[in-house]
């Protein structure tokens, strides 16, 4: 099912949000931590006329990460090459990429925890040494060599660190975590597009889409392309708060973002597990949804708004949720 707040990025995204894109770092709103550490290391490698070291983004889909390695590279005036893991099936795939780098670049590779053992390996030597380390050949004619490659500055995104093997994070100089953006920064995202985009907006409106679209930049530029489709029939020049609001009431989008998945999953815990605990296999089972998507796209906002919690012996459902859902006469009080 295609989800208007998912996260994640479907084809539109792709053919549509590069206008949107910001390409400096001053244009990239919000993750102000990030951003002042990352001029830091920027300017640092700059004066050095060094690779920068490598950097690990990690946080849920669609909150930046490959904008802003793009923008990394951009601010460092080198070539940006952007891949992910699933596409580097052989050693030879990594090594046709590591060798064609000029000194320097930024190699960008997004879901970097789904990376085979055997590419890991070959991909340590060269973000340790600048080295590649080969097999060629196969059975006793085999031999390995070793090549230099250019200096380079690995990216890697991924949605939780924990995914990702001690050794490999262990590489990474710089880790940065992503956060959820705030309402604020959020409407300044839809305002900015908006601006791009020619779609005219009130101040109000604008916050209107920012409350609901679950912290998540892709999530904020989606509602506003969908609530202009609705302001365009309905002949509204300016989307104003009103706007905002019944298009996404029409689209199943609440106040607080979240959409009929969400409230099926919230709705399943509380009617068939009395809020919980439950395990997320269960729960896979149960939405017909892989267990990935429930713990990269579902729960993070879930649980940073205080719906849900994560125990070692399965998923709670806050009160707070029930409150929302009108579910309050279901709520049981636990003895913690
Ligand atoms: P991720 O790689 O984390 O999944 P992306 O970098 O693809 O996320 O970002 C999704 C979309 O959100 C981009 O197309 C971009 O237009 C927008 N976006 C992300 N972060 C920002 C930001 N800080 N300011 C403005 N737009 C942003």
């Amino acid at each position: 099912m295609d989800r208007i707040i998912d996260s994640k990025e479907n084809k539109e995204d792709i053919t549509r949000d590069e206008s949107v894109r910001p390409l400096s770092i001053d244009d990239f709103i919000g993750q102000s931590r990030i951003k002042e550490n990352l001029k830091v290391f920027i300017k640092s490698a700059k004066s050095r006329k060094n690779a920068m070291d490598h950097c690990l983004l990690y946080g849920p889909p669609g909150l930046g990460k490959t904008t802003l390695a793009n923008i990394i590279a951009i601010e460092l005036g080198v070539g940006f090459r952007a891949t992910s893991a699933p596409m580097i099936t052989k050693t030879g795939d990594l090594a046709a990429i590591l060798t064609n780098l000029q000194p320097n670049d930024v190699l960008f590779i997004d879901e970097i925890h789904r990376l085979s053992p055997s590419i890991e390996e070959v991909l340590y030597s060269a973000m340790e040494d600048f080295k590649l380390d080969l097999i060629i050949g196969e059975g006793p004619a085999a031999r390995s060599v070793r090549i230099d490659i250019s200096p380079f500055t690995l990216i890697g995104a991924t949605t939780r660190t924990g995914l990702l093997s001690t050794p490999l994070r262990e590489r990474f100089g710089i880790p940065l975590a992503f956060e959820f953006y705030t309402e604020d920064d959020l409407s300044e995202i839809v305002k900015r597009a908006g601006h791009i985009l020619n779609i005219s907006l009130s101040d109000a409106g604008a916050i209107e889409i920012a409350k609901r679209s679950r912290g998540t930049p892709r999530v904020a530029n989606r509602l506003l392309k969908r609530v202009r489709d609705f302001a365009v029939v309905d002949n509204k020049s300016v989307i104003d708060e009103d706007e905002a609001k019944t298009s996404l009431q029409k689209l199943s989008v609440d106040e607080y973002g979240l959409d009929n998945l969400d409230r099926r999953y919230l709705r399943l815990i509380i009617e068939n597990y009395s809020g919980g605990p439950v395990g997320i296999e269960t729960l896979s089972a149960l939405l017909s949804e892989e267990t990935d998507t429930i713990e990269d796209v579902i729960e993070p906002y879930l649980l940073q708004i205080g719906f849900l919690q994560r125990t070692p012996r399965g998923r709670i459902i806050t009160e707070k949720a029930y409150k929302h859902l009108g579910l309050e006469n279901l709520f049981i009080k636990r003895d913690e």
